[in-house]
């Protein structure tokens, strides 16, 4: 039997089965288990943030899991200080880290941030926005604006009211003084790596600071380097009140974290919140090696390079490119992005069928500019095997 008929039997359908079993990596290079190789464009979803088995990385994580793999919270480390002082260096404000093991859980602490912050100051409901995508557990759920994978399991505890992503003049009606808290991605991934327009973000800070909620930029996917600044949000002039991350930050080991800044930094007291993983000391060896490899000249000069190749190719099923730094949507004039995503396999790329119109490009950041080439020029014939 297949490995792929014994994912089906051993797994419950929430996947279906993935079309390809990955064997290994190196680099932007993948094999699957019939040691067919592939230039990962996908990165598991803006994960592998410095490549596949980067030596720093694995040297990093192998010496930590010899050294001590887990303390849990009851007793500190130095890994879990050293990367707590190196993200809150890399940002513009003073802030205080939680590190949880995904995204989902980076959220869950945001949330109970902003649930004490409501307590606290008498207010009574969240904004978010339509199409976001905040994660998967109920409190992540209750602040994601789809309702095909939100609505089936609501009714949720907490009042979150949805605003469309984009619009300041919606986004000011619906905060009140009764709101306290603003959840928005600095450009929407799911949604299909949507940016917002310009200035909308600034609106938002300014939107929060008259009325008092907290303005919670959900980063998760586009933080560590993606967009080519460390933060997207440090592109887009404002600093929130509270920070979440997870995806490149581990490079492939799972971390989550939740930054607050200011006074959002100190709302847990003892005993409000914590973790038996998070913050283990193995992937926060990992993020520093991630830390130590990122390069944001590089990161600029290979998005130049991937965006201005796809814009460059005239083909009737790729409408345009959206998205920041190496975190890009090839946006198709008709909603064939599955099909995109099977002739690219078969040509030997990894790319993702995020919306019915849009495919996600996410690679490995160290990407060089032979794979991007290679990819860009595959990519027309790629594009008419689909339309075909
Ligand atoms: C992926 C993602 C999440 C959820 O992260 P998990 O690690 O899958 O729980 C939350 N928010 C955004 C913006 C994401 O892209």
């Amino acid at each position: 039997m297949s490995l792929y008929d014994r994912f089906e039997q051993a797994f419950m359908p929430n996947y279906g089965v993935p079309p390809v079993a990955l064997a290994r990596g190196e680099g932007t290079r993948v094999w699957d288990v019939d040691g067919k190789t592939y230039l990962d464009f996908i990165g598991g979803i803006a994960v592998t943030s410095i490549g596949h088995a980067h030596p720093a990385l694995v040297e990093a994580v192998a010496k930590q899991v010899a050294t001590i793999a887990h303390t849990s919270n009851l007793f500190l480390h130095e890994p879990e200080v050293l990367l707590a002082e190196r993200l809150l260096g890399l940002l513009d404000a003073p802030g205080r880290v939680f590190f949880a093991n995904s995204g989902t859980e980076a959220n869950e602490a945001a949330l109970k941030l902003s649930l004490k912050y409501a307590k606290r100051t008498g207010r009574s409901y969240l904004v978010a926005a339509e199409n976001g995508f905040h994660g998967r557990t109920l409190g992540a759920l209750s602040l994601t604006g789809k309702a095909s994978i939100r609505d089936q399991f609501g009714p949720f505890p907490t009042d979150v009211r949805f605003v469309p992503y984009g619009d300041a003049d919606a986004l000011k009606a619906a905060v009140t003084g009764e709101c306290a808290a603003v959840f928005l991605e600095p450009t929407q991934g799911e949604a299909g790596v949507v940016p917002p327009p310009d200035g909308y973000l600034r609106a938002a800070r300014e939107i929060c600071d008259a009325t008092g909620a907290l303005l919670v930029a959900d980063e998760i996917q586009s933080a560590i380097g993606r967009t080519g600044h460390w933060f997207a949000h440090q592109a887009d002039g404002f600093t929130p009140d509270i920070l979440t991350l997870a995806k490149g930050l581990g490079g492939g080991l799972p971390i989550g974290a939740c930054i607050g800044f200011g006074d959002a930094g100190t709302l847990f007291d003892k005993g409000d919140h914590g973790s038996t993983f998070g913050g283990n000391p193995v992937s926060c060896a990992a993020a520093l090696a991630v830390l130590d490899h990122v390069d944001l000249d590089r990161v600029r000069s290979a998005a130049a390079r991937l965006r201005g190749g796809l814009e460059a190719i005239g083909h009737p099923l790729l409408k345009g490119v959206r998205g920041r730094g190496l975190w890009l949507a090839a946006v198709l004039s008709e909603p064939v992005s599955g099909k995109v995503q099977q002739a690219a396999a078969d040509a030997g790329f990894l790319v993702n069928a995020l919306q019915p119109d849009a495919v996600r490009l996410a690679p490995p950041l160290v990407v060089t500019d032979e794979e991007i080439d290679a990819f860009v020029a595959a990519f027309p014939r790629i594009l008419t095997e689909a339309a075909g």
